[in-house]
């Protein structure tokens, strides 16, 4: 075994079918008293049922979190958090609704309880973001760990069969570049397969029947193990890929993990072979790159960056901006290689 140094912080969990209705115990748990509800539009009614569920804790609603954090969302939301007298963030969604709550944290170190609705995993972790002028600024600081997490398989029910697959691909993929991370520690590891295991079983029953309470706490479990691997990884060349795509080029976050997934690990397959065992392991796959694109087809995810709205023009723009950062990676980043990676995940190419 070599060596490793961990750093594995995590909130207070609670699980299980129902347990958001457990939130006022842990806002008493924590000593608050005025708890301010924060999420996205299309959330209303899960923001209205905690408020709700809050009663006299309860100081107030708001529904305007949007993708990737932007300044102004934040500067409205904290004067009504201010004007509430706030004591406790509680957000109910996904990355949108906890990036809220976070970047709100960081400025009023008020704490967060979370609970989560897609697989996405920012709850897990202590990364904040802030988008302004067009350019999303990230950090860490524990400040914005989530004190206490509430999964609630129930809050996944009405979360949509495409972005069920593609937020549970997503959070695969944090688990996947966990394990060839520099200096991963083992424990690490165990969480990364476990997770994957989780959704490779999960979210197929899921697709096929988004009410299934068993898969979708599956999913969640899941959830759990890669958010962690996420909040105590350096994630390497799928995830700036993604950022990178993301950002400049206006593709959907969950949706293009999903697409860059099976291509980054073909990319890395050679370079990080121990890695790869634990992911055949854990898909029973013989390719672990196969293995990937073929789960995504299997949820009727997407397959091609083209359907999502990129195009094969477009490369040589990416493969610039890729290439600007070096960042750790298995394989050295090289431009044919990773123009191959990028053909390929634009055409919707099966790895082979
Ligand atoms: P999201 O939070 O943006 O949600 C996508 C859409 O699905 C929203 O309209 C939301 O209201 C809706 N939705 C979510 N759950 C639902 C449910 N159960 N039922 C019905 N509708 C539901 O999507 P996401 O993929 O969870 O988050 C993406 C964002 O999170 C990105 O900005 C990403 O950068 C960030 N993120 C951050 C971290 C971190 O550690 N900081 C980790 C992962 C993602």
């Amino acid at each position: 075994m070599t060596r490793f140094v961990a750093e594995l912080r995590m909130p207070r969990v609670v699980f299980g079918g129902g347990c958001r209705r457990e939130l006022p115990l842990e806002v008493d748990r924590l000593g608050g008293e005025r708890a301010y509800v924060l999420g996205s539009p299309e959330q209303r009614d899960q923001l209205e049922e905690c408020l709700e569920l809050l009663a006299e804790r309860g100081a107030g609603v708001l529904d305007r979190a949007q993708m990737h954090v932007p300044r102004e969302c934040v500067v409205a939301a904290r004067s009504e958090i201010e004007q509430a007298r706030a004591d406790v963030l509680v957000a109910v969604g996904g990355g949108s609704a906890i990036g809220l709550a976070k970047a709100l944290a960081l400025e009023t170190r008020l704490p967060i309880i979370a609970l989560p609705t897609t697989y996405a995993g920012s709850e897990m972790t202590p990364i904040h973001g802030i988008t302004e002028a067009g350019r999303k600024r990230t950090g860490r600081d524990p400040i914005v760990l989530p004190r206490t997490v509430i999964y609630d398989p129930e809050l996944t029910f009405a979360l949509p069969l495409p972005l069920s697959a593609a937020s549970g691909m997503n959070a695969i993929a944090h688990a996947v570049e966990g394990l060839y991370a520099p200096g991963v520690d083992p424990v690490t590891c165990l969480m990364a397969e476990a997770g994957i295991r989780a959704f490779a079983a999960g979210l197929p029953r899921v697709v096929a029947l988004a009410q299934d309470a068993d898969a979708r706490a599956e999913c969640l479990y899941g959830a759990w193990l890669c958010g962690s691997v996420l909040g105590s990884a350096t994630l390497g060349l799928h995830h700036k890929l993604c950022h990178t795509l993301g950002g400049s080029f206006g593709l959907p976050h969950a949706e293009t993990h999903c697409v860059v997934l099976p291509h980054a690990c073909a990319y890395n397959y050679e370079a990080a072979r121990g890695a790869m065992a634990q992911v055949e392991r854990a898909l029973d796959a013989r390719y672990a790159p196969r293995g990937l694109f073929e789960l995504a087809c299997r949820l009727k995810a997407p397959t091609s960056l083209s359907d999502l709205g990129m195009e094969l023009a477009d490369v040589d723009h990416a493969l610039d901006l890729a290439l600007q950062d070096a960042y750790p990676n298995p394989r050295p980043l090289e431009r044919e290689g990773l123009r191959e990676l990028l053909q390929n995940a634009i055409q919707g190419v099966a790895p082979s």
